[in-house]
């Protein structure tokens, strides 16, 4: 479907995203070879031999403003570009559900590419989920949503709490790398619920960690609801961020069975 855009110099096109990556490559060679047609400049003698300059005379401002204006031009198409592909928390949300679907049934992607991937993404990431669970070793995000390098953005402790270090880690990847899609996975047979709902001493700062979850624990609920509880629960303080309140950041607690492989949402 085509977009109407407007340039920054008040130009304006109606494309779409194969019109706008057209648009890119063709104005990026422009801007190439414009270097090397400015340095073939003559003295007093502005005849550019190429690109649409050939038999005519400019004046160096005028090159250097041309040079300015596709310099801007390739800017503003790579930024339509990238807004274009950025996807919503609903398509988010989808590849999540499709990746563990896919991990439940065995059917995973190939992952034979990771030094392609590597190369691409050291020049940036753009993780399109963060996702808050368990240290447990049972439960690795990228592999029971069956995703790529930089798909999704991790934070991990016992018992998936939110303190203020993982608040900042969110407010990172919901502002910066524009993340449209906070997931809190809980787990069953979470050994840290398990200490929260037992009570008693715990050692060192296990303490901390238990004071976090206390406030979801029901007496009434087994240890497997209480974690579902739990995520809940650290949903709603993720929600309640204004980072991600004014960004308007979907946010979801989930369950993740680790007999069965699948991930339950609330
Ligand atoms: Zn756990």
């Amino acid at each position: 479907m085509k977009k109407h855009y407007t340039f920054s110099t008040g130009e304006t096109i109606d494309a779409d995203l194969d019109d706008l990556r057209r648009l890119l490559a063709e104005n990026q060679q422009y801007l190439d070879n414009y270097e090397e047609v400015y340095s073939s400049l003559e003295d007093d003698d502005y005849i550019a031999r190429g690109n649409g300059f050939c038999d005519r005379k400019y004046s160096d401002d005028f090159i250097e403003g041309q040079m300015e204006k596709y310099a801007q031009r390739v800017k503003e198409i790579n930024g339509w570009i990238e807004n274009d592909e950025r996807m919503d928390a609903h398509q988010a949300l989808k590849l999540l559900k499709e990746g563990n679907a896919r991990f439940v049934s065995g059917q995973l992607v190939p992952k034979d590419h990771y030094a392609e991937d590597r190369l691409k993404l050291s020049e940036g990431q753009h993780p399109f989920a963060v996702v808050l669970c368990c240290s447990d070793s049972r439960v690795s995000p990228e592999i029971l949503f069956d995703q790529q390098l930089g798909d999704v953005f991790v934070i991990r402790n016992a018992g998936n709490v939110v303190d203020e270090d993982v608040l900042g880690s969110i407010e990172y990847a919901v502002e910066h790398l524009e993340s449209p899609l906070v997931v809190v996975l809980g787990h069953s047979s979470c050994g840290a619920v398990t200490a929260a709902c037992q009570g008693g001493e715990l050692p060192g700062h296990l303490v901390d960690i238990a004071k976090r979850i206390k406030p979801s624990i029901s007496m009434d609920c087994c240890i497997d609801d209480n974690a579902r509880c739990h995520a809940e629960h650290m949903a709603q303080l993720v929600r309640e961020n204004p980072i991600v309140e004014h960004l308007k950041v979907t946010v979801m607690g989930a369950f993740y069975n680790l007999a069965s492989g699948v991930v339950e949402w609330m």
